[in-house]
């Protein structure tokens, strides 16, 4: 999950207060909490943790509600890792509408935090355990979502899939990636709603905006690698591999990538412009602009996240070299962490890595990911999805009935999510969180991860009327 970063944002004192307090209904946020607490304490690490038994405490509560037991499926490449897949019918051939969350989790060590992180407690009005936000709070939303409009006998318009998977934070089995290999009729859909991006940001209380991912960066590692004969230390000669790294990371790091503005960045930017004031304002607007104003591109290039935005980031992120204390290094390697812009040829990002090393010497590889199997798995470019004017007006309406006025703001994550594989697919990804996150109390990944009680509850109203306004005929 990636998020805006809040001390860029300042909010020119725009408040959008809840029109309506979301409907409370204590036996709703009672079962929500429920889950969420289930989903906590059943661990879902990589490590020692079992995505299965959360998948199959979700299929229970599913079959409870009254889902035909061949409309829930847990399955998966191993026993730990299986993925929770329900279908809830709807009333036409138009093509379903597919929902997704990961059910695992990064590792938590209990000495480095001040509560057991797989024990759900509730303390000055945060839900605590390791998920809480990254993200079975998602989960839990959705989960209850279909628990409660099926037990309402809702009839959506078309089949609405839900899809809750392994492997997003690490480990070897993607889930979304091993459906769409084996069982792609499973999830086949229209378009897809990623409650993993598309957070709603709150600034010291203050609701700020409702993010919408559309666009993702790619994720690509080179090695850069240089050779000797090496030799006893005691007399060295002209060539050394630990310099000649040093020499073209130095290079490496006096090169910027060439900037780019697409549609979704080009919306970001204007609307964030409207969020901000001064400089930063003026810039984000001069970013805007078609063509993109060079000053306005060259001030932002000095912010770490725009400049992240703005263009391809390659960055030495680790180095191996040498043998011994008293020898000359036979060789010299850093890992080059590249985030590639959507539409960039990957292929090209290596031309320019060995154009910048500027040294033939010097051996620049693409370090490839491997599937289970041992395959590699290609570094693909990932197209933007195109916002689809029925989820943009889905999403804005049950919006502005909760808290008029808070705008939508299209994003691209700078890092990676369940989304790309689906974008791949050719199936439309939208990264809509349903709930809010505090700015600047982001835990994710982190220590005491928390989430907020009311943000939670309101994340729960808010994707029950979501879906139903996504899924209804009068809508469109
Ligand atoms: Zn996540």
């Amino acid at each position: 999950m990636r998020r805006i970063p809040g001390w860029l944002l300042i909010s020119a004192g725009m408040v959008f207060a809840r029109a309506t307090p979301a409907q409370t209904n204590p036996a709703i946020h009672q079962e929500a909490r429920a889950i969420l607490q289930q989903l906590i304490e059943i661990n879902t690490t990589d490590s020692v943790g079992s995505v299965t038994k959360a998948s199959e405490a979700v299929a229970k509560r599913l079959l409870d509600a009254g889902f035909p037991p061949g409309d829930v499926i847990v399955a998966g490449p191993t026993d730990r890792k299986k993925n929770l897949v329900a279908r809830y019918r709807g009333g036409s051939q138009r093509s379903p509408i597919l929902f997704i969350g990961h059910l695992d989790v990064v590792e938590a060590r209990r000495e480095d935090w001040s509560l057991d992180p797989f024990r759900f407690a509730e303390s000055d009005g945060f839900f605590y355990g390791r998920g809480a936000r990254d993200m079975k709070a998602g989960d839990a939303i959705l989960v209850e979502t279909f628990i409660r409009l099926k037990r309402e006998g809702y009839r959506p318009d078309r089949d609405l899939i839900l899809a809750l998977t392994a492997d997003e934070e690490g480990g070897d089995y993607n889930g979304v990636d091993w459906l769409l290999k084996e069982h792609k009729d499973w999830i086949d859909a229209q378009y897809c709603i990623n409650l993993d991006a598309g957070e709603f940001e709150k600034l010291r209380g203050k609701p700020v905006l409702a993010g919408l991912q559309a666009s993702e960066k790619i994720y690509a590692d080179f090695h850069l690698e240089a050779t000797n004969p090496g030799g006893h230390s005691s007399v060295p000669g002209a060539e050394n591999a630990i310099y000649e790294l040093a020499a073209a990371l130095t290079r490496l790091e006096n090169f910027s990538f060439p900037a780019h503005v697409n549609d979704i960045t080009r919306s970001y930017f204007l609307q964030s412009a409207s969020l901000t004031t001064g400089q930063l304002s003026t810039d984000l607007r001069g970013a805007a602009k078609q063509p993109p104003e060079a000053s306005a591109i060259q001030h932002l290039s000095g912010m770490p996240y725009y400049n992240s935005l703005l263009r391809t980031t390659c960055v030495a992120t680790m180095l191996t070299g040498g043998h011994a204390p008293n020898a000359l290094p036979q060789m010299a390697r850093a890992n080059v962490n590249c985030r590639i812009f959507p539409g960039e040829d990957p292929e090209q990002i290596q031309t320019t890595l060995e154009r910048v090393v500027d040294d033939p010497k010097m051996k620049v590889t693409l370090a490839e990911e491997k599937t289970s199997d041992g395959k590699a798995i290609p570094v693909v470019t990932v197209p933007p999805s195109p916002l689809l004017p029925e989820v943009l007006q889905a999403y804005s309406t049950t919006l502005a009935a909760m808290w008029p006025g808070l705008p939508v703001v299209p994003t691209m994550s700078t890092g990676a999510s369940d989304g790309k594989y689906l974008r791949l697919a050719g199936v439309p990804t939208f990264g809509i969180a349903c709930m809010f996150f505090d700015m600047e109390d982001d835990r994710s990944h982190g220590r005491d991860e928390r989430v907020g009680v009311q943000d939670f509850y309101d994340g729960v109203g808010f994707g029950y009327r979501f879906i139903k306004t996504l899924s209804s005929e009068p809508s469109r």
